[in-house]
């Protein structure tokens, strides 16, 4: 199975590295979806995680143990095709591509590459993103 995860910490409070916890200790399949480091050396992951439910929840609970602050990341996005107009102001905030406007020009979701990180909502005027668990 396939778990994600929001992961933030700051490299002063954290040993070793996500990646080589979960790989070398737990041989579970990490893939970072989205990573943002700040200058104070703080920073923002979004990883994927593949392998059995029981391996992924011990690998993250060691994850937490190396300082590591970890939240599933549990929710959906939801489009509301009713209220969208397909403006297309969403479609470029998205950091995975996952919101693209088709051959009829219209804006649609692809939910299996969504991380739920909600930045498509902000960037709505109409309200038509809202994040579902
Ligand atoms: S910003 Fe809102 S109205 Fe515009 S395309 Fe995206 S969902 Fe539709
Ligand atoms: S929540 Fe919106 S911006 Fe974020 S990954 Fe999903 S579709 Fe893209």
């Amino acid at each position: 199975m396939e778990k994600k995860f929001k992961i933030t910490y700051n490299e002063s409070n954290v040993q070793g590295s996500v990646a080589y916890v979960l790989v070398k200790e737990f041989d579970l399949t990490p893939n970072v979806l989205k990573a943002n480091i700040s200058g104070d050396g703080s920073g923002i992951m979004i990883v994927s995680v593949v392998g059995d439910e029981e391996t992924i929840d011990k690998g993250m609970e060691r994850v937490k143990e190396c300082g590591y602050s970890v939240c599933p990341v549990m929710d959906h996005i939801h489009k509301d095709e009713e209220k969208c107009w397909s403006c297309g102001a969403c479609v470029s905030v998205c950091p995975t591509k996952s919101i693209v406007v088709d051959d009829d020009y219209k804006v649609v979701v692809n939910y299996s590459s969504c991380i739920a990180c909600g930045s498509c909502i902000d960037a709505c005027s109409v309200k038509a993103l809202r994040l579902v668990i």
